[in-house]
């Protein structure tokens, strides 16, 4: 299995020596302020008590509090969170947000759990992790297997623990509980402006072939936006059961519309294809939007594709990206889905300055300035 660890490492070596900083550095900028990580047992709708370990990833708050998602997937494992909150590190200094990096996982597939034991596990995710959150402290979000109205959920068990009531450590929220506008779309949407932009500054002929792996909230917005743009030409679609593959075109609404009411894109009618064979196929754009590590070492001489969109965090591995150097545009993750967490530090400040009152005084005033800088 590849390890993400490995991919940073690898990456930031090569950064530190293209901008000059010494390797000794390097270890210490890999450690983490803090890592959290408990046990969380609940009890099942029938009975039987559900024991599973949870973290928190806390890399850097030199540019404001940490900032990063919560996943909830069977896989996650403690490397995996520490590496998604170094690239939230630099992601956040990339594209100037006031916030840190930070990131949160739940070994557990939610899609096994019921409604109400869903909610307990994210209730208590907050009770165990609460002496480490707080709007000014550590901010979580959703990403892979979270949802809005698990950010509900937490926003609300932190209220009840803290008294806070800014609302504000936790986005990503439904609209009706302090969410901000646009919230949902806004990683999707952010990633196709840094498509557009690309195809736009190389003048590339279009229009260009375009497969998707993923279907969620980042995947699936992504499909949304290529509909009524005549730049792409949608042609294969997967999502974690299965895929679909159709040379000459799926309508990008259609195949949305199908996910949302089936719960997956089995009976479309197209070619059904698995999650590996879409990655190699013959078009023009990948958009990796699911995991991290599909595209390595193993596959990436056979990729075809001439730019791959990173819209997930971290799916090409730093042994792949050295293949596919001089052959494939890789448009990086820190930069490519960078929208999400630029509407959720919006959000944030919505919330904040929405309890400061009527002055709608700055927050926080002794922030200190962002920069491009590799803050150690
Ligand atoms: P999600 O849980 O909403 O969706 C994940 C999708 O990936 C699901 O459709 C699932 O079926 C699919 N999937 C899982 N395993 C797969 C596999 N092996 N092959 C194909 N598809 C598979 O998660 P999301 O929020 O859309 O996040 C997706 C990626 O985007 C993650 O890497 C996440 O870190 C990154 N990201 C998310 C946000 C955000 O705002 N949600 C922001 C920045 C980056």
């Amino acid at each position: 299995m590849n390890n993400p660890l490995d991919s940073v490492r690898i990456q930031l070596s090569s950064a530190f020596k293209q901008l000059g900083y010494p390797e000794s550095e390097l270890e210490r900028f890999l450690i983490p302020d803090n890592v959290e990580e408990h046990q969380l047992t609940i009890t099942k709708d029938n009975g039987e008590a559900f024991t599973t370990t949870a973290y928190r990833s806390e890399h850097r708050n030199t540019l404001g509090p940490y900032k990063g998602g919560i996943r909830f997937h069977q896989d996650v494992h403690k490397d995996e969170v520490i590496a998604l909150s170094i690239w939230m590190s630099l992601k956040n200094a990339l594209v100037n947000i006031p916030m840190g990096g930070g990131k949160g996982g739940l070994i557990v597939d939610p899609k096994s759990l019921s409604k109400s034991e869903l909610e307990y596990i994210s209730r208590e995710f907050v009770r165990k992790m609460v002496n480490i959150l707080g709007p000014h402290k550590d901010v979580p979000a959703p990403d892979v297997g979270t949802t809005p109205e698990i950010m509900s959920w937490m926003v609300d068990e932190y209220a009840n623990l803290t008294g806070d009531t800014t609302k504000a450590t936790f986005t990503g929220k439904p609209i009706e509980n302090g969410g901000s506008e646009g919230r949902n779309i806004a990683t999707s949407y952010g990633g196709k402006v840094v498509l557009d932009s690309w195809i736009e500054s190389q003048n590339l002929q279009t229009p260009l072939t375009v497969a998707v792996q993923g279907m969620g909230n980042v995947g699936g917005g992504f499909v949304q936006l290529l509909a009524n743009d005549p730049r792409y030409k949608l042609v294969a679609v997967s999502d974690s059961s299965s895929g679909i593959y159709n040379p000459d075109g799926l309508d990008p609404q259609s195949v949305f519309n199908h996910k949302q009411s089936q719960g997956n894109l089995v009976g479309f009618d197209a070619q059904p294809i698995s999650n590996s064979e879409l990655l190699l196929l013959p078009f023009d754009i990948l958009v990796p939007s699911a995991l991290e590590g599909v595209i390595n070492e193993e596959n990436a001489n056979h990729v075809q594709a001439k730019i791959i969109l990173e819209l997930a965090n971290g799916p090409t591995t730093a042994q792949a990206d050295k293949i596919l150097k001089g052959r494939v545009e890789v448009i990086p993750d820190i930069l490519a889905n960078a929208g999400g967490v630029a509407v959720s530090s919006f959000e944030w400040e919505q919330n904040l300055k929405a309890n400061i009152g009527p002055n709608l005084k700055s927050y926080p005033s002794s922030q200190p300035p962002c920069n491009l800088q590799l803050q150690m």
